[in-house]
């Protein structure tokens, strides 16, 4: 694409001084892909064609705001102020330390959420914005919107890869390898089901609040003579059962099992055999609004691995519990 638009239509005929050279050295040293910093420098020199743009350049006859018609499109608008992105970064559990009522460029709001996040956060920020960047297009091109709890997911998923492979690149972090295969609460206001089933039937769900604080777990022993699989699926369905029972909403799915991952995202009907399970489970997933189940490594599930295996120990008994002392006594 040309670069068809000067810095100063955005007020960018600055860039050459002291300051905004700290900007680009700051910029440049985050520790994130070069496609996601380059986006950033984009942004921040206006070389992106978000709907002002492209109307300061003559290319459009408003510059207004596709998605909300409420103000010009800027690139500050596109990523931050326009409703659409603001309900992702209202999620984020730094958003009240960057948000700011006004600022007048893309330049000044990162600027502004330098001076108060550290390099982690940072990053965070820089995937986020991609993704949003991302989401923006897509549904310029007709895609219907994303959730914002499922774009978030998504985006944090790909900041702990991240964040895991420049732990692999710095020998300093060697010893310190927490970030991959950690289990992360979901968003703000948001509750997170993690479903396991084991080799002997036992089948566990968990759900944790934001804070990571459990909220309730069920298990159960299915009959013997069903295949790992089906095992795998019944502990999905028995935890969304559970989580629509005492509606633990909005809610995100994990498990780590890719195949019933693969099977329960797939659009069109499972004609495998245990296809009828699979139909209750996308039943289950449309009745709580969750659009999707995510995969994570088997570490994530460790907890309702445990609780599946306390059941088939305990003779196969059932266990459904709410609330953390009740767990407790459950348990441990
Ligand atoms: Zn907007």
């Amino acid at each position: 694409m040309k670069e068809w638009v000067l810095p100063a239509l955005y007020g960018y005929n600055d860039i050459g001084m002291s300051s905004g050279n700290q900007y680009w050295k700051r910029l440049w040293n985050i520790k994130a892909p070069s496609k996601m910093l380059h986006l950033l420098w984009r942004m921040s020199k206006g070389f992106v064609p978000t709907r002002y743009i492209l109307f300061r350049h003559l290319l459009l006859q408003s510059g207004v705001c596709f998605r909300c018609g409420e103000e010009d499109e800027t690139p500050l608008h596109a990523i931050w102020s326009c409703g659409a992105s603001k309900n992702v970064w209202q999620q984020v559990c730094f958003y009240n330390l960057i948000n700011h009522s006004s600022f007048g460029s893309f330049q000044d709001w990162m600027d502004f959420a330098w001076s108060k996040l550290g390099m982690g956060d940072m990053i965070l920020l820089v995937v986020i914005c991609w993704f949003l960047w991302y989401e923006r297009n897509q549904t310029f091109h007709g895609s219907a919107p994303t959730p914002p709890h499922i774009l978030l997911q998504r985006a944090i998923f790909c900041w702990e890869d991240i964040k895991a492979s420049n732990a692999s690149h710095d020998i300093a972090s060697v010893t310190n390898r927490s970030a991959q295969g950690i289990w992360q609460p979901p968003p703000m206001e948001y509750y997170k089901l993690n479903a396991d089933g084991n080799a002997k039937r036992g089948v566990g769900g968990v759900v944790r609040n934001h804070e990571g604080v459990l909220m309730g777990a069920v298990a159960k022993q299915e009959a013997c003579d069903i295949s790992v699989l089906a095992t795998e699926l019944f502990a999905i369905k028995t935890g969304l059962e559970f989580a629509l029972d005492c509606s633990f909403f909005p809610l995100i799915v994990e498990s780590d099992c890719l195949e019933v991952v693969s099977l329960v995202n797939m659009e069109e009907d499972c004609s495998a055999a245990d296809g009828v399970i699979v139909s209750e489970i996308k039943s289950l997933l449309r009745q709580l609004n969750v659009s999707e189940v995510f995969y994570r490594s088997r570490e994530c599930s460790k907890v309702a691995h445990s609780i599946a295996k306390f059941i088939v120990r305990n003779s196969g008994c059932h266990l459904l519990v709410r609330g953390r002392a009740f767990l407790a006594h459950g348990l441990y």
